[in-house]
């Protein structure tokens, strides 16, 4: 792996710096064109190795509170669902 190989497009034959998803702006909107054609997925192109996987949302980015919050909504939505599913299990026949 030389240098060149991670700022350049990664699309065989293209030099061209890259934009997103290690590719150049020109075949990230070509790749875009072609899944909103329906004619490929974001997945497929990461499987045959022409684009990169998205990159993970950045989680240092978050604050420990905001992430409390979330972990907080997690629970109450767990809390609000499970006497509902359980009162769908009582209803099973049989049960
Ligand atoms: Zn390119």
């Amino acid at each position: 792996m030389n240098d060149e190989a991670s700022t350049a497009c990664h699309f065989p034959g293209c030099c061209r710096p890259i934009h997103a998803r290690k590719v150049c702006i020109n075949h990230y909107i070509e790749a875009t064109r072609l899944i909103a054609a329906g004619k490929t997925t974001w997945a497929e192109l990461v499987a045959f190795g022409i684009v990169a996987a998205a990159r993970p949302q950045r989680k240092q980015g978050k604050s420990i509170k905001a992430r409390l919050k979330e972990s907080r909504a997690a629970a109450a939505a767990v809390s609000f669902v499970q006497p509902i599913l359980a009162s769908c299990v009582d209803m099973l026949p049989g049960h």
